[in-house]
């Protein structure tokens, strides 16, 4: 993290994924805070976290969307972030799920798996615990302490970000989850992993990006933050790795429709025709255009939702300390109308929230104030939270955005 205030740059003029220049505004935020992921000591100290543009734009050309503002230098991933969402157990059976996709689709017994942007280490802790192999995990925010010991194979973690000149390792399969969109130069990235893999036909790779089809679709402004960059649909994640040399091979959405998994490996001469998973460019052309009036109805929408039942004395609680909970809050310019931020993750607990400043609780907090209103952050863990929530004897009106 520098410190001093950085001269607001010229928007960027190129897509960062094919170099078109027919670029498109989508959405403009003036004043975001720079990383959502981070933890805080105080109120103060989250009012005060630095904030930057978000200049959301589009490629006509390719579909690429990208924060043309973006400035990587504002953001240090080394510090403490939390991002593990593996204490959901919901995001913990689709993580066996993919694991269990990947031994079927890699041969992987006794052989070497990179990951880029492994975060806490847990997914290739868990990969390693299903089928022997040396696995090398690369991240700057990697804790040590927080991981448990794999026994049997070889499991080691380096604590940087990725540098294709850092990799002694020659892997077999490349796994980057949750990563791709934190990157700006997308191109760049997906050139510097292809000499990883290039030239074996058995070797490949996997990634896992947020779809950003449902943001476009439904104004999804929570789902867009400063870290975020890069967003993708399926039809221009495949035409960036495409493009870059690799032939992919498997395309899909999943997790609710909110992630693309897919799996590709080095085009040797001929490569595989568009997926079905992949949607015509005139579509995507037609929902990006869509998207501004989109998205300020969706903020009025929200907006009156939490103001009028502050009015009326209502407590509203917002379930989920992450990303979706900062942005929404502070895209919104909410604050006091919110009685409460709850999540299950015990490292956010009792933190502030960067922007609004609102104290992370345990869901035991509520069964001290009961809330009227639970607006949860991500539908997907809807069910899970309803149970908590009855379980503690509460039936408050429950919202996913
Ligand atoms: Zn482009």
């Amino acid at each position: 993290m520098i410190d001093a205030p950085i001269a607001t740059a010229k928007p960027r003029s190129d897509c960062p994924a094919c170099g078109g220049g027919a670029l498109k505004s989508l959405l403009h935020l003036p004043a975001i805070p720079v990383q959502s992921c981070i933890l805080l000591d105080s109120v103060e100290e989250g009012a005060a976290f630095p904030r930057h543009e978000m200049r959301l734009t589009f490629c006509e050309d390719c579909g690429f969307i990208f924060n043309a503002a973006f400035d990587e230098r504002l953001i240090d991933y080394a510090s403490t972030t939390e991002e593990s969402q593996h204490f959901s157990d919901t995001f913990n059976a689709f993580a066996k799920k993919l694991v269990e996709e990947i031994l079927a689709t890699w041969k992987l017994q006794g052989r070497k798996v990179l990951e880029i942007g492994c975060g806490k280490g847990d997914f290739l802790r868990e990969l390693c615990l299903a089928v022997p192999c040396e696995a090398l995990g690369i991240d700057p925010g990697f804790i040590e302490e927080r991981l448990k010991t794999v026994d049997g194979g070889s499991l080691r973690f380096q604590r940087e970000y990725f540098e294709t000149a850092m990799v002694e390792m020659c892997p077999d399969l490349v796994i980057c989850r949750h990563t791709l969109e934190h990157i700006g130069e997308v191109r760049g990235i997906v050139d510097d992993i292809l000499p990883l893999v290039a030239g074996r036909p058995d070797a490949g790779i996997f990634f896992e990006t947020p779809d950003v089809g449902r943001v476009l679709r439904e104004g999804a402004f929570w789902d867009i933050y400063f870290e975020h960059c890069s967003y993708f649909t399926p039809g221009s994640h495949a035409r960036l790795f495409r493009a870059a040399g690799f032939d992919v091979t498997a395309l899909r959405l999943d997790y609710g429709e909110q992630y693309i998994i897919q799996h590709a490996r080095p085009a040797n001469g001929a490569q595989t025709a568009a997926l079905p998973a992949e949607e015509p460019m005139h579509e995507l052309s037609a929902l990006a255009a869509a998207f501004p009036a989109k998205v300020a109805e969706v903020m009025t929408y929200w907006r009156e939702f939490v103001t009028s039942r502050h009015r009326d004395g209502k407590r509203i609680a917002v379930w989920g300390g992450g990303s979706k909970c900062v942005s929404f809050l502070t895209s919104l310019g909410l604050g006091p109308e919110i009685a409460q931020v709850i999540d299950i993750n015990p490292f956010k607990q009792n933190r502030f929230l960067p922007g609004a400043g609102i104290q992370v609780r345990a869901p035991e907090a509520l069964a001290e104030s009961p809330p009227d209103t639970v607006i949860v952050m991500n539908p997907v863990y809807l069910d899970e939270i309803g149970r908590s929530l009855a379980g503690m004897g509460l039936s408050p009106e429950m919202v996913a955005v």
